[in-house]
């Protein structure tokens, strides 16, 4: 890895731990929110935003649940095993790949290192030599790839990359959610595809970088999983054209992570490590303030992806945010920060001349908002209210609610 001076400030953030590495599902969640300057600095440097979440008092309440990791890593373990049996008669049955070719090169390791960046140059010099039609292999297990994300590289890995189906590189993801009668559950199945979405971004890339034709790889990606309750896997075939136009998209939009920590203040801290007797090293209120020194951008969507969700939310609700009612609303409200800011517009008294130029529009907005609430809060006229014209308990509180 370098040691570009930028760097060296991601990891003066971050201490004396290792960093955590950058993966697929990282990749998809951050650009899901490409304007979050917090959530950039944060996979950059490499911290563990679960331990920073609870550190900071509200711990993520999501995440992949230990036994669910610990079937996935069992369901791969057995469709690779016996020299990638059930993976290559797969591959064979479904896809019609030749019989003869069963070749697999094990990139778990190269010469008893498992060096990522080591796997990275000899995935690179096998891919090329592959893509020449120098060399055939059936199978890549555990290629590493690298794609630059925010300025900076990750090293990936998908499951597997195939070489032999229609002339083209496949990524193979195994994953251990079943197929019911034909059915994968819809949203585990699109995360496994914005996932694979992002190999094949990465090999495309690197490809080219090798003066190959990206077209090489398919923008259909296989999943392998289990069938039905048995542990027998299934294969198919899912084309990911769209989510690869929207993560590119996406990653050309996010901001360089190195450009974002430079602008903090010198003593910023997003240190997690332990002293020798087991005590923080910084304490909470430090940590706080680093990640407070940040830039964030939530959005309720924040509550499916990102393990700071609920600190960042009870932040913007403190401030007052827009956003914290959701993106629609902060859109609604360009330039206004604060729904209290936007609570005080609709009673400014005047036509608007008063007000900042700016804001007019949005405040004639607001104010036929506010004229519709009040009107279905009062109906005209003698009728009494009757139970289907009270407020509900989920509909917005008054007005003075901040
Ligand atoms: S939860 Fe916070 S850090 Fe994570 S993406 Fe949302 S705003 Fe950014």
């Amino acid at each position: 890895m370098s040691t570009h001076p930028s760097e060296d400030r991601l990891a003066t953030l971050r201490g004396p731990l290792a960093p955590e590495p950058c993966t697929a599902r990282g990749i998809t969640a951050l650009t899901a929110n490409p304007g979050c300057s917090r959530r950039a600095v944060l996979d950059a440097a490499g911290i563990d935003k679960a331990t920073l979440a609870a550190r900071l008092g509200r711990p993520a309440r999501f995440g992949q649940s230990p036994f669910a990791l610990a079937r996935g890593r069992a369901f791969e373990a057995l469709v690779k095993a016996n020299g990638y049996a059930e993976l290559i008669a797969l591959v064979r049955e479904k896809l019609g790949v030749p019989v003869e070719e069963a070749a697999v090169a094990d990139l778990n390791e190269v010469g008893g290192s498992a060096s990522p960046a080591l796997r990275a140059r000899e995935t690179g010099h096998l891919l090329d030599r592959l893509a020449a039609g120098a060399e055939e292999r059936l199978l890549l297990d555990h290629p590493v790839v690298p794609l630059e994300v925010a300025g900076r590289t990750a090293l990936l890995e998908p499951d597997a990359v195939t070489h032999r189906v229609d002339g083209r590189f496949h990524v193979v993801e195994i994953k251990s959610f079943a197929v019911i009668d034909g059915r994968a559950d819809p949203a585990k199945t699109a995360e496994a595809a914005k996932q694979a979405a992002v190999y094949v971004i990465a090999l495309r890339r690197l490809l080219e970088s090798l003066g190959h034709d990206p077209a090489l790889v398919a923008t259909e990606f296989l999943l392998v999983c289990p069938e039905d309750f048995s542990q027998r896997p299934v294969l198919a075939r899912i084309d990911v054209r769209q989510e690869i136009e929207a993560i590119g998209f996406q990653l050309s939009r996010l901001r360089r992570a190195d450009d974002l920590a430079r602008a903090l203040p010198a003593d910023a801290t997003l240190d997690l490590s332990l002293r020798s007797d087991g005590t923080p090293a910084r304490t909470d209120a430090e940590l706080a303030a680093g990640v407070g020194a940040l830039e964030s951008h939530y959005t309720p969507d924040c509550m499916g992806y990102c393990d700071l969700a609920r600190h960042c939310r009870a932040e913007a609700v403190e401030q007052a945010r827009p956003e914290c009612l959701g993106g629609r609303v902060r859109d609604d409200l360009p330039g206004i920060d604060s729904t209290r800011t936007a609570l005080r517009l609709i009673d400014t008294p005047g036509d608007g001349e008063t007000l900042d130029p700016g804001h007019a529009e949005v405040v004639e907005r607001l104010r036929a908002a506010a004229r519709l609430y009040d009107s279905r809060r009062r109906p005209p006229g003698p009728r009494l209210p009757t139970a289907s014209s009270e407020t509900s308990p989920d509909a917005p509180a008054g007005r003075s609610a901040g």
